[in-house]
């Protein structure tokens, strides 16, 4: 279990201060709904609220420090029951246990809460049987679901939830959020924010994949055939190397982090601060004498307004190729 708490949430205060209001005013509800992408954080949260439901400190809930936070986070509290599909779905016979099983009191704890992974994974039947614990509500038991999509849900349960939509978490706060855990640089970071759509999870991913960062053979060659000046080779090179959206961001901070290097050459800062290693000489070498400084500012400011671009989905490949075409132009 995390040991993060509501601080440590990005993008999520109203929800959080809902939270935390339901708790100062003992007003928690017995059964919640927290709804988002795989990645946003539902479950982070959850474990947060869980244990700030049952910390003991008066005022900073969870304090991380007495005895209930301690045993949550070192995933010792049998009072947090966590259920998830068995397979492709969570069955009746889990939930027949569930429902055993939380049927006594909390072993120690004031509140015993039910984590549901995955909650869009219930069956139809384990929605039934779950509701009549809704129904019913045995008082000390609090439940969190974990949805992609709770519409998949029946409405009878979806009503007696309360439900909350984890936000996507905008550029600037992703942005520190993740400069804060030193997972990559400026760079990485904003292509793994923009790869990840605002999704912090995911963007973690991204940039603890290593892969991510090797520039493939091709990139060589598109400079090539850059420098060599032929529009029709461009277009059906970068048609080649451009299948999906992901390529194409991922060209797009090649070439950014690339032109990046021509500017530290031309500052003569030496080749130490450079990125692309892997890229010839020659090549960066014919690219530094082409291009003058405004020109590489010019690109640079372009290939940002490119990834920047608030919705992906807009044909990036057009972008790419009138970026492209701009840069043989200079
Ligand atoms: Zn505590």
């Amino acid at each position: 279990m995390t040991s993060m708490d509501f601080n440590d949430i990005a993008g999520q205060e109203v929800l959080i201060q809902s939270l935390k209001n339901a708790i100062s005013g003992n007003m928690v509800a017995n059964a919640y709904i927290f709804n988002g992408p795989g990645g946003s954080g539902k479950r982070t949260l959850a474990e947060i609220f869980a244990r700030a439901v049952n910390c003991k400190d008066p005022d900073n809930k969870p304090c991380n420090l007495c005895s209930s936070c301690k045993k949550t986070i070192a995933g010792a509290n049998p009072d947090i029951i966590y259920i998830k599909p068995s397979g492709n779905s969570i069955k009746i016979d889990q939930i027949r246990r569930l429902i055993g099983d939380i049927s006594v009191k909390p072993y120690e704890s004031n509140c015993r809460v039910i984590i549901v992974q995955d909650g869009d994974k219930l069956t139809s039947e384990s929605q039934d049987a779950f509701l009549k614990t809704l129904e019913e509500p045995e008082g000390n038991n609090i439940f969190i679901l974990l949805t992609e999509n709770y519409n998949t849900l029946l409405p009878t349960i979806i009503s007696r939830c309360q439900v909350h939509n984890i936000l996507r978490v905008n550029r600037e706060d992703a942005k520190s959020v993740l400069s804060g855990l030193g997972l990559g640089n400026d760079e990485e970071i904003e292509f793994a924010i923009a790869k990840s759509d605002g999704i912090i999870g995911r963007a973690i991913e991204i940039l603890k994949d290593k892969d991510f960062r090797r520039n493939p053979k091709e990139y060589e060659e598109l400079l090539k055939v850059i420098l060599e000046g032929g529009r029709e080779e461009l277009f059906s090179f970068s048609e080649k190397i451009i299948e999906n959206k992901d390529d194409g961001i991922k060209l797009l901070l090649f070439l950014l982090s690339f032109f990046r290097d021509i500017l530290v050459i031309k500052d003569d800062k030496g080749s130490e601060y450079m990125i692309n290693k892997d890229i010839s000489l020659n090549i960066i070498e014919r690219y530094d004498k082409k291009l003058r400084e405004e020109s590489l500012f010019e690109i640079i400011d372009l290939i940002k307004q490119i990834i920047r671009s608030a919705d992906f989905n807009v044909n990036m490949k057009n972008s790419i190729d009138s970026l492209l075409l701009r840069v043989l132009e200079v």
